[in-house]
């Protein structure tokens, strides 16, 4: 398919797991893909993987090493892109962390690095790319949030405050953008296999199942079909939603 052809996204996380697959979705359909990510040899082997997945020699796939925590490198990084591509289209806001432990034993650290990650990140990215996207009436931002942020999670205060966090700020960036042809939205997955996941005791692995109504863990595949539909002519009157992939779990 070449649901993207002509499109240009970045993919922040798109080194690993749910990040790279959808990195790698995109340029199956046409898009320029720029995925960002903070470990060079994951880079490298995304790439390689991506560059694979290319429907026409002269799409672009490039990685950049940005911590998306970092509001100077992530605005010169979007600024040379700018640069050389003239515009974005997409952007997927994936880049994730957690730092799970009960509230009486989480550390100010703790705390502090998963809201700069999941959620100042997201301030960084957006702001960076609201301008040029208005100026272009056009664009699709993506975050990637998790059914936790719907439902909290013993253990994941952090995590749940960052990923509920994002979904707050998509309806409301969704508000100031609507009439400027920029959709905002969040996929919210479940219990997805992945590096994030696979470090779960087994213990609590059977226990999420239990929840899941499908009996079925999902894949980055899954999550990154929805994120085709939402970067696609597919969803063009779809804004400030928040779509779950999970099997299920909430409803
Ligand atoms: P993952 O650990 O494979 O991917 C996380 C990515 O974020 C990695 O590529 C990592 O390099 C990148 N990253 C981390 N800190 C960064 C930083 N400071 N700057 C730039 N990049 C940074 O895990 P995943 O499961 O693929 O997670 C992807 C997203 O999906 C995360 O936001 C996560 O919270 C969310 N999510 C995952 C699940 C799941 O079950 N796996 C469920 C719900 C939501």
């Amino acid at each position: 398919m070449e649901l993207l052809k002509g499109k240009k996204a970045i993919v922040t996380g798109g080194t690993s797991g749910i990040g790279r697959e959808i990195a790698r979705t995109f340029a199956e359909n046409g898009a320029d893909v720029v995925v960002f990510g903070t470990n060079p040899d994951n880079a490298k082997a995304a790439i390689e993987e991506i560059e694979k997945s290319k429907i026409s020699a002269d799409q672009k796939v490039e990685s950049r090493i940005v911590n998306v925590s970092d509001m100077n490198a992530v605005n010169e990084a979007i600024s040379a892109i700018l640069a050389e591509w003239g515009q974005v289209d997409i952007l997927v806001n994936n880049a994730g962390i957690t730092r799970d432990n009960l509230l009486m034993k989480m550390s100010e650290q703790d705390w502090d690095d998963v809201m700069q990650v999941n959620l100042k990140s997201v301030y960084n990215t957006c702001k960076a790319l609201a301008r040029p996207m208005m100026k272009a009436k056009t664009g699709k931002i993506i975050n990637i949030s998790s059914v936790v942020g719907l439902n909290g999670n013993a253990g994941q205060v952090n995590y749940a405050a960052s990923k509920s966090g994002m979904i707050g700020f998509t309806q409301s960036l969704a508000k100031e953008l609507a009439t400027r042809g920029i959709s905002v939205n969040c996929i919210a997955p479940g219990y997805i296999k992945t590096r994030m996941t696979e470090v779960l005791s087994d213990q609590v692995k059977e226990s999420v199942l239990t929840q899941i109504p499908m009996r079925k863990i999902g894949s980055p595949t899954d999550i990154a079909q929805a994120a085709l539909f939402l970067a696609s002519g597919m969803s063009n009157y779809i804004t400030g939603q928040v779509i779950t992939v999970d099997g299920g779990m909430v409803m």
